[in-house]
């Protein structure tokens, strides 16, 4: 299986409920969509959304380095070379780790498909069906309420709660939907940045002291403030996450090295796709620390690639925030990952089992 082209697209998808989080709003999921296809007619799916404000990466910066650095150069090559393609992929530039996990989805759908398996066999097994939560966006706090309890009724056991707009009314926020929700689903926060670190053990700390059980405390603090998080996470019973904070395996060392979180959020467009992903939940092993699967506001084509590695590193991914699918207003792919509300399940399709991708606009060679 050799590979021929590599095209790129625009998925336009709208979402549900606008996504409202300390650092920005986003109504319509725009993603890159980059097929790469194949002399045997197989062809393999990736997706990445821009996210200037987490990742740094733009539409424009992720066609360009698709286009003009990673595309020419995977041309011709065999693609049961998986690793020479990878090292071609993180080799040709620094950073853009969004155009990377796009390029390597749709490498690790291929290579999954040359041998027949689903991706997750070819990572190693486990039983193809997990549960999601669902995000609740920043807002009023009758509206965080009244959507907290329309998850509870579709059925969503873990709510995770955007705050970290104006600490106060975060505490309200998250009283509000505690006594709503109490006993019916468990809530995750996810603050995006939006403390500092002695607001955050403040606001923890009063949660804690008013019978507030959260499963976990997501980013308090601003991204690059490492002392800050272990501040917090040295401070407070609940456990702390880091997101933001972590992208790639060496990020990861450090943190746990300096054991400044409890948790870590992995997500393919921080680690630049899956390989680093595998990487990085292997670390987190070594170090006995659990990790959530994330998402960005992404459909079910990088989402389902985010499944299958979860799938195959349960043993330490075992919290999972893939509700990107969940929050579109249809699903635009026909594919081999079932999302349905919080249940996910695989099917046996080989790689991701991706056969239409319903309104896709062609992007210009
Ligand atoms: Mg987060």
């Amino acid at each position: 299986m050799k590979i021929t082209e590599v095209r790129l697209g625009m998925l336009r998808v709208p979402l549900k409920t606008p996504f409202k989080t300390a650092l920005r709003t986003v109504d319509t999921v725009e993603d890159i969509v980059v097929s790469i296809h194949t002399d045997t007619g197989n062809v393999g799916y990736g997706e990445a959304p821009a996210t200037a404000v987490i990742t740094g990466d733009t539409h424009g910066s992720i066609i360009e380095v698709i286009r003009r650095l990673i595309g020419p150069r995977l041309i011709g090559m065999e693609v049961a070379d998986l690793n020479a393609i990878l090292q071609l992929i993180h080799g040709c530039a620094e950073r853009n780790t969004s155009a990377k996990a796009a390029v390597e989805i749709a490498i690790y759908d291929l290579w999954a498909q040359l041998y027949g398996a689903p991706l997750y066999r070819m990572l190693g097994g486990g039983d193809p069906a997990i549960t999601t939560d669902l995000t609740i966006s920043v807002d009023y706090i009758d509206k965080m309420v009244a959507d907290s309890l329309s998850a509870v009724e579709r059925g969503f056991e873990s709510l995770k709660i955007k705050v970290g707009k104006e600490i106060n009314v975060d505490l309200e926020r998250v009283k509000a939907i505690y006594a709503a929700v109490e006993g019916r689903a468990l809530l995750r926060l996810d603050a995006n940045q939006g403390w500092t670190a002695k607001q955050a053990v403040y606001a923890i700390r009063t949660l804690e002291d008013a019978g507030v059980q959260l499963e976990l405390v997501e980013q308090p603090v601003k991204a690059r403030d490492i002392a800050g998080l272990k501040f917090v996470t040295e401070r407070v019973h609940t456990p702390i996450m880091a997101d933001e904070s972590v992208f790639g395996p060496s990020e990861v060392i450090e943190l746990l090295r300096q054991q400044a979180a409890d948790i870590i959020n992995i997500k393919l467009m921080k680690t630049g796709g899956i390989s680093n992903a595998i990487r990085v939940a292997d670390i987190a092993a070594l170090y006995d620390v659990e990790c959530m699967i994330g998402c960005m506001i992404e459909t079910s084509i990088s989402v389902a690639a985010a499944v299958h590695l979860a799938v195959a590193k349960s043993n330490i991914i075992r919290k999972v925030d893939l509700d990107g699918p969940s929050l579109c207003a249809f699903d635009p792919v026909d594919g081999g990952v079932d999302f349905n509300e919080s249940e996910i399940s695989i099917s046996d399709a080989p790689g991701l089992g991706i056969r239409e991708i319903r309104g896709l606009e062609p992007l210009a060679p």
